[in-house]
């Protein structure tokens, strides 16, 4: 725990503190950034946000994060990421960032809606969080079969069958990877249309063993703890089939974590916050982005982590630039 954090009173009974390098958000970018701020002295405070550990807590088996021969499950791997932060000195709470204001030097955060943190320099690394059809079986077999991420948990299904549900780039891009490792890939597409770019949807139509089922929703994941199927619903004919698979992932979509650095942040049409190419650094100097909410691309916890390095590198030559550490 530090000690050297300014605790002041600011005439209205609120108190506020405040910190050199505050960190929103604890997934392998939040806590990359801590470890790194925490060497470099600049005392971070990390808020975990609602999730603690972000989108790898609800992933079972991590085996393609260096430095596992033996692979890891998600939440275990984010353990010791935190471990380790708080090992080299930051100073981890729980609490959501529900406000700021970056609009005023230091930089002020609201947390929890109830007290204000004052931060000369601020790491954002809220994430994204998949998007889901919604459905209880889907929940229910999160992690026993259904997963958002291909590429993470692709390889548990090798020579199975596999459905997939969306139509968009990621959802070409995963069908394909999953073509490569699984027997069969059954694509649920809601439309007779993909939005996916043309040169993606004409290699997955030109895949043999992936099959396009057009017009169709999701009913149901089928299994009991495991998935063992899929129930679809063709929307022209109305008609239910099931689809044996032993995996089911879900490529709809992500949604960055930005909402309440809206009108301060630069950020693309669906939210992503915009950084200087190369960089962590956003529109506004001394708050810097890593992880998912920069990266709608490769989206992977090794390269958050390494976006979560380069922010708290970032941070800290802002700050000795500043004079301010
Ligand atoms: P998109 O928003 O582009 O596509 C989402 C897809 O999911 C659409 O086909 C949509 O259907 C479908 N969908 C949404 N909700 C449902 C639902 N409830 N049930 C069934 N289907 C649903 O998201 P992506 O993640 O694919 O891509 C995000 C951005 O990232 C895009 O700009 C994309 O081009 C880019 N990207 C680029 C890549 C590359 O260049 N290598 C790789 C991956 C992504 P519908 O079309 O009917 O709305």
């Amino acid at each position: 725990m530090q000690t050297n954090h300014r605790f002041f009173n600011m005439g209205n009974n609120s108190n506020v503190e405040k910190v050199s390098c505050l960190i929103i958000g604890s997934g392998p970018a939040g806590y990359t950034a801590a470890i790194y701020a925490a060497r470099a002295n600049m005392h971070p405070v990390l808020y975990q946000g609602i999730q603690p550990g972000g989108q790898l807590t609800i992933t079972t088996e991590v085996e393609n994060y260096p430095g596992y021969p033996d692979g890891i499950q998600g939440p275990e791997m984010m353990v010791h990421f935190e471990k380790q932060a708080a090992r080299m000195g930051a100073d981890i709470r729980y609490g959501i960032a529900t406000k700021v204001d970056f609009g005023v030097r230091p930089f002020r955060v609201e947390i929890d809606e109830e007290k204000w943190m004052e931060a000369d320099s601020v790491i954002i690394s809220t994430g994204a969080s998949a998007k889901w059809l919604g459905l209880e079986s889907e929940q229910r077999l999160n992690g026993y079969g259904v997963s958002a991420c291909a590429v993470c948990d692709g390889f548990f299904f090798r020579g199975k069958e596999a459905a997939i549900v969306g139509a968009g780039d990621t959802a070409a891009e995963e069908a394909l990877y999953l073509s490569k490792i699984c027997s069969t890939v059954h694509m649920i597409v809601r439309r007779d249309s993909m939005r996916a770019s043309m040169i993606m949807q004409d290699r997955v139509k030109n895949t043999t063993n992936i099959k396009i089922y057009w017009n169709s929703e999701t009913e149901e994941v089928l299994g009991d703890k495991k998935v063992s199927g899929v129930r679809i619903k063709n929307t022209q004919t109305g008609e239910s089939s099931e689809i044996p698979v032993e995996a089911f992932f879900v490529a709809i979509g992500h949604q960055p974590n930005s909402g309440i650095f809206k009108g301060w942040i630069d950020m693309d049409d669906a939210g992503y916050i915009q950084t200087v190419p190369g960089t962590s650094k956003t529109n506004i100097e001394g708050v810097f982005a890593a992880g998912d909410v920069q990266d709608k691309n490769y989206r992977q916890a090794v390269t958050a982590a390494g976006s979560g390095c380069m922010a708290a590198l970032d941070a800290e030559r802002y700050l000795t630039a500043k004079g301010l550490h």
